[in-house]
């Protein structure tokens, strides 16, 4: 999964783009719910939010490393609910 660091600047730019629905408005900054962020694995070839962050502040979660069959695991597991 991808994480949201303190750099983020509430743009908002990124939350529509989310194929998963993993991001939405925190307290704060935004977040991304790890169970629901594939990387776009399932949909795209790259992570969207990556690619219109503004401030490039969504790098990979070092704590949530996935294979890609883990994370296409989860897109089916999303896709299934
Ligand atoms: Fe959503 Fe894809 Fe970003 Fe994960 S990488 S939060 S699935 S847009
Ligand atoms: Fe924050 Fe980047 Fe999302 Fe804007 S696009 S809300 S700066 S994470």
């Amino acid at each position: 999964a991808l994480m949201i660091t303190d750099e983020c600047i509430n743009c908002d730019v990124c939350e529509p783009e989310c194929p998963n629905g993993a991001i939405s408005p925190g307290e704060e900054i935004y977040i991304i719910d790890p169970a629901l962020c594939t990387e776009c694995v399932g949909h795209y070839d790259e992570p969207q939010c990556q690619q219109v962050c503004p401030v490039d502040c969504i790098p990979l979660d070092p704590e949530r490393e996935e294979s890609r069959e883990e994370l296409m695991a989860k897109y089916e597991r999303i896709t299934a609910a």
